[in-house]
């Protein structure tokens, strides 16, 4: 079955990918109506006791890596569009979302959202499963989130990969511990490729794909100090701590050529 796509919420096209206006405070509120509605279904289905979801809705947290990615990569574009929402992450959304006329809030981050998240899971008995990272990793962000969010209902954590002979072993673990909503710490692309391509059989109401948080939660990697985020630096930061990260870096520049280039090409001539 296929998710009815219904938004309730306006969204701006980025070089051709769709980021949806949205802030820390509508994210969690949507979200939330999504696990409410498959809580309600589950209860209703006479096949209530396997837990499954009709559908998993998405969440992509999108950045210009993103953006420039889906260039290249048709089954990230492909997978992106399905999503049932693409939060604007990253400096360079913003930006580009202001060039365009559209002043967005804030940057809606994984590394964030997994706090927020989690925060809301603790109050709303929300089950929770971490999928992901290098072995271990998911163990660790998880005891790390319930010292921070007391409560917080942990259905699981596995390292498993976005491989598809893993597959059987990650499908057999999720339906086991029935969550309502499941992080994936796979990186982009292939995490948010992973949960698109599973999303009609992944028992859960919500998947996210959130990068390197878990990398971040559980203090194997460290995130910019929150005055260099402030300044919308949090990128060079990463950049000095992993140089490797430089390739794929480059892109940025060209993100921000090319969305120059779109905003020049729409502004009146006369102007
Ligand atoms: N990762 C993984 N399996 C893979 C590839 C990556 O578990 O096959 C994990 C990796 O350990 C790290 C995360 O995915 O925790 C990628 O983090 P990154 O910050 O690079 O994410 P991105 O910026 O690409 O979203």
């Amino acid at each position: 079955m296929s998710s009815p796509r219904e938004q309730e919420w306006a969204s701006i096209q980025i070089l051709g990918v769709r980021v949806d206006c949205v802030d820390f405070q509508q994210t969690l509120d949507i979200i939330s109506g999504w696990i409410a509605q498959s809580r309600t279904q589950a209860g209703e289905s006479e096949n209530a006791v396997s837990h499954a979801s009709p559908f998993t809705r998405q969440v992509c947290t999108v950045n210009p890596e993103f953006i420039m990615t889906v260039r290249r990569h048709p089954a990230f574009a492909e997978a992106l569009a399905a999503a049932d929402l693409c939060t604007p992450d990253g400096v360079g959304v913003l930006w580009a979302a202001r060039l365009a006329g559209v002043r967005l809030a804030e940057r809606v981050t994984g590394s964030d959202g997994i706090h927020f998240i989690c925060e809301r899971a603790a109050a709303q008995g929300w089950r929770v499963f971490f999928l992901g990272a290098a072995p271990g990793i998911a163990e660790r962000a998880a005891a790390e989130l319930v010292r921070l969010y007391p409560g917080l209902p942990v259905a699981g954590t596995y390292a498993g990969s976005p491989s598809e002979t893993d597959w059987p072993q990650i499908r057999q673990r999720l339906t086991a511990a029935h969550p309502d909503l499941l992080f994936v710490a796979y990186g982009h692309p292939r995490q948010d490729i992973w949960i698109h391509q599973h999303s009609e059989e992944l028992p859960a109401a919500v998947a996210l794909g959130v990068g390197g948080a878990f990398d971040f939660v559980a203090g194997t990697a460290h995130r910019a100090p929150f005055w260099l985020r402030r300044l919308g630096l949090e990128w060079l930061y990463r950049l000095a701590r992993q140089p490797w990260r430089w390739r794929r870096m480059a892109a940025l520049p060209l993100f921000a050529l090319l969305v120059l280039l779109a905003w020049v090409r729409r502004r009146p001539v006369n102007e």
